[in-house]
């Protein structure tokens, strides 16, 4: 038994997250249904995928064993994370080998449920679309070997700088995609000028401080749009970043004002 750690419930847990099975009281300990799936007590299982809004599932993996859950037993199960964050960052599918991060595959995949969980459960969910200011420059400048290192770099710094429920994905060759859940877009507009200020201390070798410069565009819902226009619109705010003048963020709102210049 892991002690002292939050108990939360099924539809709680991260896609895929890790965790130990806590049943409530003795009734659900004795149903059947749960015990010939081999849920019990104790028992760790990780979050596959979870779908209330559609199918009303939860898929699970118990000992390499997928197991789909109707809603009626999601409900019954209590559980214990066992893990500080993210299983997908040890699989290889999900990794992109040069930052660390979650690559554009994962990105797809783990979007489309953290959407449907804001939707279902109406929490908010921002997108920050992060794009190094003239890469191709530092590339041709201090050649690619240089230009592969400026990208572990940004990787680094930004898993560091989020919160343990903040996820970051390698969306593009220099463009970095941070979903967060729970934050609006006026808060994640905070945290995108935050990291913006604190790319300015990556130190580069024979460059120093403050050589590194990027842009950003930050969305979320609500407004509840599709997940293909959040994705649109984060994108244009990113351009709208862009064509002020780089290094600096802007929202999909703002991005009118510039359109308007
Ligand atoms: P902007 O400020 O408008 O974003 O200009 P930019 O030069 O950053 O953008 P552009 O799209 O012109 O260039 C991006 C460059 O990123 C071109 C490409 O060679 C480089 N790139 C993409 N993936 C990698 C990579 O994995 N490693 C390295 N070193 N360079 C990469
Ligand atoms: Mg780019
Ligand atoms: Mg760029």
């Amino acid at each position: 038994m892991v002690s002292g750690k939050k108990m939360l419930s099924l539809k709680d847990l991260y896609i895929g997250e890790a965790a130990e099975v806590v049943f409530l009281d003795s009734r659900e300990n004795q149903d059947k249904r749960l015990r010939d799936m081999g849920l019990r007590e104790g028992v760790i299982i990780e979050l596959v995928s979870y779908d209330s809004l559609i199918n009303k599932k939860a898929v699970l993996k118990i000992n390499e064993t997928i197991l789909a859950l109707g809603i009626e037993l999601i409900e019954n199960i209590r559980v214990r994370p066992i893990k500080p964050w993210y299983n997908f960052y040890r699989e290889k599918a999900f990794h992109d080998t040069l930052t660390g991060c979650l690559n554009r595959n994962a990105a797809f995949l783990i979007l489309a449920a953290e959407y449907e969980k804001a939707m279902s459960n109406k929490i908010p969910l921002s997108v920050i679309l992060i794009d190094i200011d003239d890469f191709k420059k530092i590339n041709d400048t201090h050649g690619h070997t240089f230009g592969d290192y400026v990208l572990q770099q940004l990787g680094g710094l930004l898993r560091k700088n989020l919160r343990r429920t903040d996820m970051v994905f390698r969306w593009g060759g220099e463009e970095f995609l941070i979903v967060m859940r729970g934050l609006t877009v006026g808060e994640s507009y905070i945290v995108a000028e935050r990291l913006k200020n604190s790319v300015y201390f990556i130190e580069l070798p024979d460059c120093g401080k403050g050589f590194l410069k990027i842009s950003a565009g930050v969305d979320g819902v609500p407004p509840y749009v599709n997940l293909d226009e959040l994705l649109e619109r984060v994108d244009k705010a990113l351009y709208a970043a862009k064509s002020r003048g780089k290094n600096q963020v802007c929202t999909f709102f703002w991005r009118k004002y510039s359109e308007a210049m």
